[in-house]
């Protein structure tokens, strides 16, 4: 039997929520990680020095007793962002500038969002975020062409590189991450990059094609399968795999573990977000090992993300034993990726 000890992970992109969910959700992730980036989009999204403040009083006054997981806060890029209220939110912990473009994304509004053709409109403030040394998180997809016509889901992130690559080439000081990437396309822009690039891969986009979740027009078949940016072809989810276990240090682990009630999966359209923290290093560690490079795991998912992010690799360990666990289909009213499936990885300590 197959057991592997590793530095306890980083989840370099993960949603908390707030209030019960976040106390229901909470234990996912810090009790296997040692460290989260937890993203701001809050039902109001955090955009001031005070929310980072009490957004981080939240997270640890809801951590199990004893714990020492550590909260990368972030804050969102949102209309009223000035370099002032960045410095402002810095000084109050944030470390990650949060980039979801308006209307892509759960909480992150038509009205107070900011689209990526209106990022240049912004540079002060990522210049500001590039000399605090903050990180600028961004998930990278155009929700709207040049006419204002809506572009399909499944083209979204290609089309949105023409922009990234004009932040990357203007930006060589920033630390820019492409958050979750699901394309064959932009993991060759990510590769092709400089130094201050990287990725995050998730869990479920190691597993996931479109056809799991949408039928050949579009429509949604698999609600609970659904998330943005919605999982790709096959040819693109092999090129998410292969980059995952091949050891580049510019892609590393990331949930984007996004809990929504079930009645929230449900409606038309469903929420998107895969609550994925409960089983993600399970998969992680499966399709480590289906490659041929469990011994690769520990870079990606404890060793990249720290050394991008700027923080010590940590001492404690997991383990993980091959040994088959039933994912339970839901965890208080939320679904849970791989919910009634068996995988063959389970952290025994
Ligand atoms: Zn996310």
């Amino acid at each position: 039997m197959e057991s592997l000890r590793i530095s306890r992970p980083f989840d370099a992109h993960v949603h908390l929520r707030e209030g019960d969910i976040l106390k229901t959700v909470l234990p996912y992730t810090a009790d296997v990680f040692f460290s989260a980036v937890a993203m701001g989009n809050l039902k109001e999204p955090i955009s001031t020095a005070e929310q980072v403040r009490v957004y981080r009083e939240q997270i640890l006054s809801a951590l199990p007793s004893g714990s020492n997981f550590m909260p990368i806060m972030s804050v969102m890029l949102q209309k009223n962002m000035t370099p002032e209220i960045l410095e402002q939110t810095f000084e109050a912990g944030a470390q990650v500038l949060k980039f979801i473009p308006a209307a892509t994304s759960t909480n992150s509004s038509a009205s107070n969002g900011v689209t990526i053709p209106e990022l240049r409109n912004y540079y002060p403030v990522l210049a500001k975020a590039a000399d605090l040394g903050m990180i600028f998180s961004g998930h990278w997809e155009l929700a709207r062409d040049a006419g204002n016509v809506e572009i399909p889901e499944l083209e979204r992130e290609r089309l949105a590189i023409p922009w990234l690559r004009g932040i990357i080439s203007d930006f060589s000081e920033l630390k820019i991450m492409v958050e979750h990437v699901t394309t064959a396309e932009m993991i060759e822009v990510v590769k092709a990059a400089p130094d201050n690039v990287a990725a995050t891969i998730t869990a479920h986009h190691l597993m996931l094609e479109a056809k799991d979740v949408m039928d050949p027009s579009g429509r949604i078949i698999n609600s609970l399968n659904y998330c943005k940016p919605v999982a790709k072809t096959h040819r693109d989810r092999m090129a998410v795999v292969e980059t995952a276990v091949s050891g580049h240090p510019r892609f590393f682990f990331g949930s984007d573990s996004a809990p929504h009630p079930i009645s929230a999966k449900r409606r038309i359209p469903p929420a998107a977000g895969i609550f994925s923290d409960p089983v993600a290093l399970s998969i992680v560690a499966q399709v480590f090992e289906e490659r041929g490079f469990l011994n690769r795991m520990k870079n990606f998912t404890s060793g990249f993300g720290p050394q991008f992010y700027g923080l010590p690799i940590s001492q404690e360990t997991i383990v993980l034993e091959e040994r088959y666990w039933r994912v339970p289909e839901s965890i208080d009213g939320i679904p849970v990726f791989m919910g009634g499936k068996a995988v063959k990885y389970q952290i025994v300590s």
